[in-house]
């Protein structure tokens, strides 16, 4: 059985008007999304991100529990993106990334990682830090060209162009990666605030200075917005530790959060549609692909 402890932390940084992050922290899923899009659409992109997840997770029995699952919750959130920026012209264009893992197994010490984009989730297990998730975005292609190094790729002048996003089309191409958690094996996820400020060995720095998950979601930040807060950083941190199974709920969905059950940093309207009807709507598209790709 596997129990966490989560940190959290946003700000808007030193030199925007507003912070178009979003983050859901609830038990079994922690996940971080940047919108992008005008008008404030980024931040409308974001929060149906992670709200989608969440109420996925939620009203799913026992929740997310397979790496298929988490791909297709992640492709429902990206199609209620889509259909919302088509139905609200003013969202037009608007996306995200998003990046997280869900807790599918906590007996067996299973969680998936997911992502889309250049927001990223780490690893940090037996003192090393490693980067969970691979960017998709033009200087990560050029890193592996070997053009460019990985430390030139943080200060690139393209280094904000990403290639695959959240809400831009009706499908999207989801990473999942299914990882055994050992104990204190600690997660963090964070938006590319943090990453184009700080080199991961500032990050590892904070890491080893940090007295709890909450401490160093404050202090990479803190540590973002000292080295300029460019942009929106959000930061969550989660800590797994191993338990004796008598002693935990064997119901095993009883992973423990430091923070309120339903803390989503942007609770919206937008999921009355219910998420669930969602995946009805992608079929019926899917379908009228199908279907009009074999008429013409
Ligand atoms: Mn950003």
């Amino acid at each position: 059985m596997i129990r966490a402890s989560v940190g959290a932390s946003t700000h808007v940084g030193r030199i925007r008007d507003g912070n178009e992050d979003s983050y859901v922290v609830i038990d079994g899923l922690y996940f971080v999304a940047d919108g992008m899009g005008g008008h404030s659409a980024g931040e409308v992109a974001s929060a149906i991100a992670v709200g989608t997840l969440s109420d996925l997770h939620t009203s799913a029995p026992g929740g997310l529990v397979t790496e298929d699952q988490v791909a297709d919750a992640v492709s429902t959130a990206n199609l209620a993106i889509f259909m919302e920026a088509i139905e609200d012209p003013s969202k037009a264009g608007m996306g995200t990334t998003l990046t997280g893992l869900v807790v599918t197994d906590p007996v067996a010490h299973k969680v998936v990682v997911a992502n889309v984009g250049d927001s990223r989730t780490y690893l940090w297990r037996h003192g090393e830090l490693r980067q969970v998730t691979k960017d998709h975005s033009h200087v990560q292609s050029l890193v592996d060209r070997g053009a460019i190094t990985r430390a030139e790729a943080r200060v690139h002048f393209q280094r904000n162009i990403v290639l695959r996003a959240m809400g831009i089309e009706s499908y999207v191409d989801v990473d999942t990666f299914p990882l055994d958690v050992e104990d204190g094996d600690r997660f963090i996820m964070c938006s590319d605030g943090l990453v184009d400020e700080a080199a991961d060995d500032e990050i590892e720095l904070e890491i080893r200075e940090a007295t709890d998950v909450q401490d160093l979601a404050d202090r990479l930040v803190d540590l973002a917005n000292r080295n300029g807060g460019r942009d929106n950083t959000t930061v969550v941190v989660v800590d797994f530790e191993t338990v004796d199974e008598t002693t935990a709920s064997p119901e095993g969905r009883d992973v423990v959060c430091t923070l309120p059950a339903t803390d989503v940093s942007r609770p919206s309207r937008w999921f009355a549609v219910g998420a669930w009807g969602m995946f009805a709507l992608s079929a019926a598209i899917t379908i009228a692909v199908v279907v009009s790709a074999s008429v013409s």
